[in-house]
């Protein structure tokens, strides 16, 4: 029998009310996933596991999760128990992680299978999924250029209808840039809001776990299945969360200045005037400057990275360089060989930023920085209560094209940093696009812990045509 993907809230209420059988639908999945094996979205897949996972919940007779039976992918740098966590690192080939990160472990609780982990940059540092050790992902609709970055696996994969939900990560804007890229929804949660136990750590004061979907509602019910406290991530769910978007019915809208001639400018204005006309009211917001808050991310992102990273060292985790005489040359020829270009570059990056005396440092500026920022978005939501513009400056771009330019990958998440920086919650969905257009699009922003309001507004949107078909 060949399962056609359907929303993920569809297809656990058929496995729950006994129509649809979860083998089924799990041996759908592991099919596309050898069928799209040209998208290059999926490292490795977890047959057997989810074979059997699937079994168990054929025979399961007592209640059923949200996500009973929904095959899922998990990206990379996510811990599995089952199979292998590589964060698409030559660091880490072969490293078996001994458990599933508190996220995984929510969804497998609401009922979803894991079938498999998705294809992402190494460690998260990119935007385009072009340095993952195991090859690039592709764009599905069109494989000459990428899906973004840096869970491009995972956008990839929802975007060809493979799964209907996958998990990524967001430091700067890696789950809401492949999603507009791709063409899907992809929502990053409020700093904390999903716990990070077992996502491997880029930079820890940015990171957050976020769902991708076809639809608002699937994001919205893979957020509520993972979000809320876990004893195991200090940095967690401390305040609470408001994921129920049938309680807000909107105010004010602040409407980000889009680049005279940018091709996101119809998108945000179409979106402007569906939100106006939903009895929203609109107005113009200045954001802080964009270029400022991509170099004090880049800085403090790379400063948490350097120190995170210095735990791959050949001694505990991964590869181990071999013929080295002492401690000092294990290291150097570890990390050498381990780490990719970007990985190094950034880690130098990140070291020089944190040289100097503590407060004068690179560090200390770019945190003060950060500060000043962070007051600025406060200040903006005292009179919205959501902003709105474009996710990224315009379509998926060829592969290779940026790869050798590193300033231009980074000014790829000129949109998205801001939410990072300042922790807030912020959505992309897709625009409204002619057949065949490649996908762009459109982000919302929220206050802390107002996932409700982005789950609201962007439910709204998708009715009125923000969302697009997969690709054939
Ligand atoms: N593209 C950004 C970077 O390279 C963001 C990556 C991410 O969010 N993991 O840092």
């Amino acid at each position: 029998m060949r399962i056609v993907p359907r929303p993920a809230r569809h297809l656990a209420e058929a496995v729950r009310r006994g129509r649809l059988d979860p083998v089924d639908l799990v041996e759908g999945a592991l099919a596309r996933v050898e069928r799209r094996a040209d998208l290059g979205a999926v490292v490795e897949s977890h047959a057997p596991q989810a074979r059997a996972e699937a079994r168990r919940l054929r025979r399961r007779t007592g209640r059923m999760g949200p996500l009973a039976g929904v095959p899922v992918l998990v990206k990379d740098n996510v811990c599995t128990r089952a199979g292998h966590t590589t964060c698409c690192s030559r660091m880490l080939a072969g490293y078996r992680a001994p458990d599933d990160a508190t996220a995984v472990a929510r969804l497998r609780d609401a009922g979803a299978i894991v079938v498999g982990k998705t294809t992402c940059d190494e460690f998260g540092l990119g935007s385009s999924t072009e340095t993952a050790w195991q090859g690039p992902a592709r764009n599905p609709h069109d494989p000459s250029r990428v899906p973004g970055g840096s869970s491009g696996g995972s956008a990839a994969a929802v975007a060809a209808g493979i799964v209907p939900l996958a998990l990524g990560s967001d430091t700067g804007g890696s789950v809401r840039q492949p999603a507009a890229l791709c063409g899907v929804v992809g929502l990053k949660p409020t700093w904390g809001g999903i716990s990070r136990r077992g996502l491997v750590a880029f930079a820890s004061s940015f990171d957050q776990i976020g769902p991708l979907g076809a639809t608002v509602d699937d994001v919205a019910l893979a957020f509520r299945v993972m979000a809320g406290p876990d004893p195991a991530d200090a940095t967690s769910g401390d305040r609470p969360f408001r994921a129920d978007h049938a309680t807000w019915s909107g105010g004010r809208i602040g409407i980000v200045d889009v680049e005279p001639g940018s091709p996101l400018a119809p998108a945000v204005e179409q979106a402007a005037r569906t939100l106006g006309a939903a009895g929203m009211s609109v107005g113009r917001a200045r954001l802080p400057d964009p270029h400022r808050s991509l170099f004090v991310y880049l800085a403090l992102s790379a400063a948490e990275l350097s120190s995170n990273l210095a735990r791959f060292d050949g001694v505990r985790y991964g590869l181990r360089a071999a013929g080295a005489k002492d401690l000092d040359a294990l290291y150097r020829r570890t990390r050498a060989r381990g780490f990719g270009a970007e990985v190094r570059r950034r880690i130098l990056l990140g070291t020089a930023v944190l040289a100097g005396p503590p407060d004068a440092s690179r560090h200390a500026r770019a945190r003060a920085a950060r500060r000043a920022i962070v007051r600025e978005m406060g200040r903006l939501f005292e009179t919205f209560e959501l902003l709105l513009g474009p996710t990224t400056d315009g379509p998926a771009f060829l592969l290779g094209e940026r790869l050798a330019d590193p300033l231009a990958m980074y000014a790829s998440d000129a949109h998205t940093v801001l939410a990072s920086l300042a922790g807030l919650p912020a959505i992309s969905l897709p625009a409204p696009a002619r057949a065949g257009a490649l996908p762009l699009g459109i982000q919302l922003m929220a206050p802390w812990n107002r996932e409700d309001r982005l789950l609201a507004a962007a439910r709204l949107l998708e009715e009125a045509g923000f969302r697009v078909e997969g690709p054939r």
